[in-house]
């Protein structure tokens, strides 16, 4: 008898063209330069990062750019210990969802300079970018954030965003 089936590979390929909006455009000019912009929504008042078109809780078109800050706090995360096929990085690594200072809303992005297992809620952080020569209208600009000298953020300044 054979060992069960616990996984396949499978070539796949999927071509396609992304067109950012008018807003989301400008959002992935200002990071190529090295600026993070975020939108207020009118209504609400909560700042978008990254940009786009609208609040998805008021549906008000966003008019106002805020300046976003490289500091934030990671307000969740996940361990990953299976590696994507085409992904290779040294497991276990940490993926984190962080609000950057000035922002109201989380960004998916790799954490770095801590252990796993020592990562925690409300750890403030930093973007790390690649090498500016290497900039494009991307997020991936951002290459990983890493813990900073600071006390943790109060649960309460994040649990919405949990
Ligand atoms: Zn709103």
């Amino acid at each position: 008898m054979s060992d069960p089936v616990t996984g396949i590979t499978t070539p796949i390929r999927l071509d396609y063209r992304y067109t950012p909006g008018r807003t989301t455009s400008e959002g992935l000019k200002a990071i190529k330069e090295g600026r993070m912009e975020g939108r207020r929504c009118p209504s609400c008042r909560k700042v978008y990062f990254p940009a786009r078109g609208g609040c998805s809780m008021c549906g008000q078109e966003f008019a106002e750019t805020v300046l976003i800050k490289e500091t934030g706090t990671l307000a969740t995360f996940a361990v990953v210990n299976v590696n994507f096929a085409n992904r290779v990085i040294d497991l276990p690594y940490v993926t984190a969802e962080v609000v950057f200072d000035g922002a109201d809303t989380t960004t998916m992005v790799l954490l770095r300079g801590v252990a796993p297992e020592e990562t925690r809620m409300g750890m403030r952080v930093k973007a790390h970018w690649i090498p500016k020569e290497e900039w494009d209208y991307s997020l991936a600009n951002i290459d990983y954030v890493e813990p900073i000298d600071e006390p943790d953020a109060d649960y309460d300044s994040y649990k919405d965003l949990v």
